[in-house]
């Protein structure tokens, strides 16, 4: 599997490296620090002795690569709609983190939700789930206090444990192995015709061993890979977004009482995020937030526009042409991208204002940001371990071409630069010749998330791939997001295992 952006910096903190993209220790012989999120290792299923004995008979009904809220959404379903007269389909969820997390780099003290507490896991499908949020507050005992909040947006600290609470029903379970990374995906079993029946899945384990599973099914649901710019890459001191959470806390401990510098580069929430917590968390320190637009810009969540999350939109903009879609997506990019929202924005402008109040001068201030830059060029500073970043001005921005280059030294430096995801592509390669139609770069996908393969190869009533996660292309915005993960839960189970699971069951 080709390495992620994020491998390539792995070690560029000293002393703070072997992370993965969630702040979970690598035992790849990089090393290994205790985990910083507040989360013991609860114990939960690892890397079981079934496992590494491969491919019992018969294959899984179901195999989901990737425990995130996609595939929990999935198992949610699964357990609220399946009939109480058929035998449990045989589940199984690879996840490569050693327990469960939620973006536990990006944990942030007094991060808020981006989206309605009611999009959860379950209640836009079935509010009578018991895997409503609602549920979750009610059985923790805080129902009454939470409705005194008065509140939709939730901690993101609270919606991970949020999570976690789900995730655990299936653990207790048996239905999730952690500490699997999974490598890739083969034809399993075939028919007579030589049609696949079922895949082979391989993962490796954390000890390095390689484990393979057969199943009939596969849902492929592994989230985004972090993206470094190419000129920062391989460079000490760099670290993306998602390693915020880990890294900071080492350094704080490591640099205690030294007045340090920081850049952060990027203009969307998690920037802002990084540098308000810089900001606060180092009294002393100077913060740099270089941002390529001439200002921070909000996202736009207002009830009109919000409607592009909706779960039905999705029919509507997978059927559109593909240029229309890619039109409508430009035009809908300021919901999610490159964004911030409004309190943060308000706030943040308020701390700069209190400096202003004090010097006019901004050359001075402790925290800045600095617009309409782009970073042409990194180096390791030769007189400390940290970083030199050459900027020039963003020549997109038209409206302001002016000034030359300019050096900044930083300490650290913070890259909220984003994901990508095509992870995907990468687990399925090994069956790019069973695609229908002519090869492209992109996966073939249905409106059902199901990858398209040749009937002649693929015996689809028996197995099949289905992706989540990697379909904004063709699905819409909501694809990467937490919106419509109910009822897109619900669709794939009726894809995977047929029409008879959609009545839901009783909340129990
Ligand atoms: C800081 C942050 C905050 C966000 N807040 C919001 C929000 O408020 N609202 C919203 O709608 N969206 C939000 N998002 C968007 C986010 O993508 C979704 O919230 C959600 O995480 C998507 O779920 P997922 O399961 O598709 O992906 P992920 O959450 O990324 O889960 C994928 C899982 O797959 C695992 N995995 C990856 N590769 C492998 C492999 N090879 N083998 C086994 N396991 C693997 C990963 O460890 C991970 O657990 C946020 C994103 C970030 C980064």
């Amino acid at each position: 599997m080709a390495p992620s952006a994020i491998d390539n910096v792995v070690d560029a903190f000293h002393g703070v490296n072997g992370y993965h993209s969630n702040g979970v220790a690598l035992t790849n012989g990089l090393q290994e620090i205790t985990l910083t999120n507040g989360h013991s290792m609860n114990g939960h299923t690892t890397n079981s002795d079934a496992l590494l004995n491969s491919s019992p008979d018969p294959p899984l009904d179901l195999l989901c690569v990737g425990f995130g809220p996609a595939s929990l959404a999935i198992a949610i379903a699964l357990h609220d709609t399946y009939p109480a007269s058929a035998p449990a389909p045989k589940v199984l969820f690879m996840e490569k983190q050693r327990q469960f997390n939620w973006h536990a780099g990006m944990q942030l003290p007094g991060a808020k939700m981006q989206i309605s507490f009611l999009k959860d896991l379950a209640t836009p499908r079935n509010p009578r789930s018991h895997f409503t949020f609602l549920n979750y507050v009610f059985q923790q005992g805080r129902l009454n206090h939470f409705i005194n909040l008065g509140t939709f947006l939730p901690s993101r600290l609270e919606y991970e444990d949020y999570l976690r609470w789900c995730a655990g029903h299936f653990e207790r379970e048996g239905n999730v192995s952690y500490g699997m990374e999974v490598e890739g995906l083969r034809v399993g079993d075939q028919d007579h015709d030589g049609k696949a029946t079922s895949w082979e899945v391989t993962a490796r384990d954390q000890s390095g061993n390689l484990v393979t599973r057969r199943a009939r099914k596969v849902v492929i649901a592994v989230g985004g890979r972090p993206v470094i710019p190419q000129c920062l890459r391989g460079l000490r001191h760099i670290a993306h977004s998602s390693q915020f959470s880990s890294t900071i806390t080492q350094i704080q401990a490591r640099e205690e009482g030294r007045p340090l510098k920081f850049a952060v580069i990027g203009s969307g929430q998690s920037a802002a995020e990084i540098f308000n917590d810089l900001s606060e968390r180092f009294p002393d320190a100077q913060v740099k937030l270089i941002i390529k637009g001439r200002s921070l810009r909000p996202s736009d969540d207002s009830p009109f526009v919000n409607e592009i999350f909706d779960p039905d939109r999705v029919d509507e903009i997978y059927n559109q042409t593909p240029s229309e879609r890619a039109d409508a997506l430009a035009l809908d990019r300021g919901t999610n991208y490159g964004v911030v929202r409004l309190e943060l924005l308000e706030h943040l402008y308020e701390r700069l204002y209190m400096q202003r109040l004090r010097n006019q001068d901004e050359s001075t201030w402790r925290c800045r940001i600095i617009t309409n830059r782009v970073v042409l060029a990194a180096s390791q500073s030769p007189s400390s371990n940290g970083v030199i970043l050459k900027l020039v001005a963003n020549r997109e921005n038209k409206a302001d071409v002016n000034g030359g280059e300019e050096e900044i030294e930083a300490d650290y430096v913070f890259t909220a630069t984003g994901y990508e995801r095509n992870a995907h592509a990468d687990i399925i390669s090994e069956t790019r010749d069973l695609f229908t139609g002519e090869a492209t770069k992109r996966v073939p996908v249905g409106r059902d998330y199901r990858v398209m393969y040749d009937e002649a190869k693929v015996d689809e009533q028996q197995a099949g791939v289905w992706l989540q996660g990697c379909n904004e292309a063709t699905h819409g915005l909501s694809d990467t997001l937490l919106s419509i993960l109910a009822v897109r839960g619900g669709e794939l189970v009726q894809s995977i295992f047929g029409g008879s699971y959609s009545n839901p069951k009783q909340a129990s």
